[in-house]
């Protein structure tokens, strides 16, 4: 990139669903959006084996797959993505200034689609094992637990999804949840409930992650009886849920207790030309197609702002 591509119109932070919807709209809209991909391509989606509740795809669509649609549409359109990750902004001059690891960008707008991570169950044991057993991302990492035992922490969509997802590999996967009632949708209980290799243990949490160079064994407590025990097993997936990635914009943004951007119905952050959108300002919906419509959401009204921007210095 030169020095005169780092003055951009619009800039999108982010590659998820939501990144690329807003890259598609405001290219078609002849911004010739610039989007820093940040760790992920394709966002979360696309470390989901199989997203069947995206509409148009009625047999389900592979999420790397699903993300590589996305972004080459957005291509084709104009999008420019930089495989690039932003540390650092500055709001308080405009064009604003985003810092990345290749250098500074200026943009008249901002969309940001940087996305959630996994909550981690902060237990003993856990950070030693990560990737010893311990793994927060079953598509990465289900083959290798092929024929082994797996356990899994959660009782929302993610952790009956992964589980069934995982029973592809092992040769069984217990879901380990702290009640005795689910969140995870109806469909997915009755899969999961149906599935020879699952079993469920309820009203129970995980102490302590136990091995030494990889995991062996968990602790668990009955949070009703207080009753403590082992559970043996070669793998654990913990799906407890997500923390919005938006440490970069605190202080700089309006934003919720638990870290959400706050956002109108237009996307509008406290900041006048920049925008948030999917995971980052969502703690309510969480889906693919949700994501994405925020994202096309936050590029229209992008585009006005940049016409009316234009209308006044003219
Ligand atoms: P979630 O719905 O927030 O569920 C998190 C689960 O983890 C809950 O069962 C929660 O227990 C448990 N939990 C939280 N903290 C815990 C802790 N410290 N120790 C033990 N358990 C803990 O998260 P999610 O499953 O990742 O889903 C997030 C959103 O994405 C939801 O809106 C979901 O519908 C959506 N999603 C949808 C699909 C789909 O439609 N195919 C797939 C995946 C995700 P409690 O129930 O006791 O609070």
């Amino acid at each position: 990139m030169t020095d005169n591509d780092r003055h951009i119109k619009v800039l999108v932070l982010g590659a998820g669903p939501a990144g690329l919807s807003a890259a598609l709209y405001a290219a078609r809209a002849e911004l010739a959006p610039v989007v820093l991909t940040g760790m992920q391509l394709g966002g979360q989606a696309a470390l989901t084996h199989t997203i069947e509740n995206y509409p148009g795809f009625p047999e389900g669509v592979g999420g790397a797959q699903l993300g590589e649609l996305f972004q080459k549409q957005a291509e084709h359109f104009g999008a420019q993505v930089e495989f690039d990750m932003a540390h650092e902004v500055d709001f308080s001059q405009h064009p604003y200034k985003v810092t990345a690891d290749s250098g500074d960008y200026f943009a008249e707008s901002v969309i940001i689609t940087t996305g959630a991570s996994p909550v981690h169950l902060n237990v003993p044991g856990e950070v030693e094992l990560t990737g010893r057993g311990v793994s927060y991302c079953a598509t990465c990492d289900g083959w290798f637990f092929k024929d082994k035992k797996v356990a899994i922490v959660g009782g929302g969509d993610s952790a009956f999804e992964e589980a069934l997802f995982i029973t592809r590999y092992a040769s069984s996967v217990t879901l380990i949840h702290r009640r005795d009632e689910f969140r995870a949708s109806p469909i997915l209980q009755k899969r999961a409930k149906d599935h020879p290799k699952m079993n469920f243990i309820t009203n129970t949490v995980v102490t302590e992650i136990v091995g030494s160079d990889k995991l062996t064994t968990l602790k668990l407590k009955n949070v009703a009886t207080n009753e403590e025990s082992t559970f043996d097993t070669d793998g654990l997936f913990i799906f407890i849920g997500h923390t919005p990635n938006t440490q970069m914009f605190q202080g700089k943004l309006e934003m919720s207790d638990l870290g959400y951007i706050k956002v109108n119905d237009k996307m509008e952050t406290s900041v006048p030309g920049v925008y948030a959108a999917g995971e980052a300002a969502d703690p309510h919906f969480r889906q693919v197609v949700t994501s994405a419509g925020m994202g096309a959401a936050a590029a229209i009204q992008a585009t006005r702002y940049l016409e009316a921007q234009e209308a006044v210095h003219s």
